[in-house]
């Protein structure tokens, strides 16, 4: 299987920006983008992202805010936030070398099995195995791995077969070739497998059950979430906010909002010289969340803004024009085109 799999993905490939490297740190900023992230969306961010900070120095000295700018639309802010404290970590412990080793990459903030995995196999020739989604879906149907997708045992299964899959030559190209399969020709529903490379060794395809395997992942509930967000303006510039590191939309920029039942008024104290009535509605899709975001005109004060509100770091008035040099969700993004319009 090894060598099918080495020889269909050297003719097969798509040509990705991060495949022309073996620069660890743009082989990680790759890895960690595109986890849950689809690939045509990933190109342009990492180039921007590598061109803005080069090297893991670059990253690590950069303000937090100017990281979170680069990832704006990316989603899922925390893995921007990890990089950061992952370079700074590597700078202060491994002299700024990205380490080679899994257990050392383990150490450093947001690096699991898949990521360390990845890293140490590509960039740096180890033979350590990975599965994501799509390793998962194609050693399940070639090994018939029965199981839950969270199941722990079918879990366990699915990294012994990777770990012994990848031991030989080439660990990178076969770990990216096993994820490329899954993204182009194993995928979930009507794979190819008349053109599968590894058809004559798979199992699911040998009993007739590749709609079977894997299972579908069971729903989550999905939560409702309800914000009253506030559009202060003054001149040509809007009352911006930015959020304490921890929870959704950490350490990120955005009209200041408050979850109902909470007021506004609450939140604002004394600052607020009047709210108006709501302006509109705008509904988001996060992952696991529907978001209800309920837009008021705020009018502040003209004293000076003095501490910022309850969950926020620090805020300002911002250039409505400026706005998107500073990191903030495609959601709250959203808003402020809604609310200001072509306002500049
Ligand atoms: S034969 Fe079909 S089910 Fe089996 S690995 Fe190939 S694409 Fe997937």
């Amino acid at each position: 299987m090894r060598s099918e799999l080495l020889a269909w993905f050297d003719q097969h490939q798509r040509e990705l920006p991060w495949r022309r490297t073996k620069d660890p740190y743009g082989v990680w900023v790759s890895e960690v983008m595109l986890q849950q992230t689809q690939v045509d969306r990933v190109i342009g961010y990492w180039s921007r992202f590598l061109e803005r900070f080069p090297t893991v120095k670059s990253l690590a000295a950069a303000e937090v805010a100017d990281v979170l700018s680069m990832w704006t639309g990316l989603g899922y802010y925390s893995r921007a936030r990890n990089l950061h404290r992952a370079a700074q970590q590597i700078v202060s412990e491994h002299k700024g070398r990205v380490p080679r080793e899994v257990k050392d990459l383990l150490e450093l903030p947001g690096f699991g099995r898949y990521t360390a995995g990845a890293v140490a196999s590509i960039a740096f020739d180890q033979e350590t195995p990975i599965v994501d989604g799509n390793v998962a879906r194609v050693l399940s149907r070639v090994f018939e791995i029965e199981g839950q997708p969270q199941d722990k045992v079918r879990e366990a299964k699915l990294w012994e077969r990777a770990g012994e899959l990848v031991k030989g030559a080439r660990p990178g190209d076969l770990n990216q070739a096993l994820m490329e399969l899954g993204a182009t020709v194993c995928v979930p529903s009507s794979p190819l497998c008349l053109i599968c490379p590894v058809r004559a060794k798979c199992k699911a395809l040998a009993h007739g059950r590749v709609d079977e395997l894997p299972p579908p992942r069971k729903a989550m509930k999905r939560k409702k979430l309800e914000l009253a967000v506030a559009v202060a303006r003054r001149g040509k510039d809007v009352l911006l906010a930015r959020r304490e590191e921890k929870g959704l939309f950490g350490g990120l920029w955005e009209l200041p909002c408050v979850e109902l039942p909470g007021t506004l008024e609450k939140l604002l104290g004394k600052r607020t010289t009047s709210i108006g009535p709501e302006m509109v509605v705008i509904e988001r899709t996060l992952t696991h969340r529907d978001l209800f975001l309920h837009v008021f005109p705020v009018k502040v004060g003209a004293r000076a803004l003095g501490k910022p509100p309850p969950g926020y770091v620090e805020w300002k008035w911002v250039p409505v024009s400026e706005r998107k040099t500073l990191g903030m969700s495609s959601a709250m993004s959203a808003v402020i085109d809604e609310a200001l319009g072509d306002f500049h």
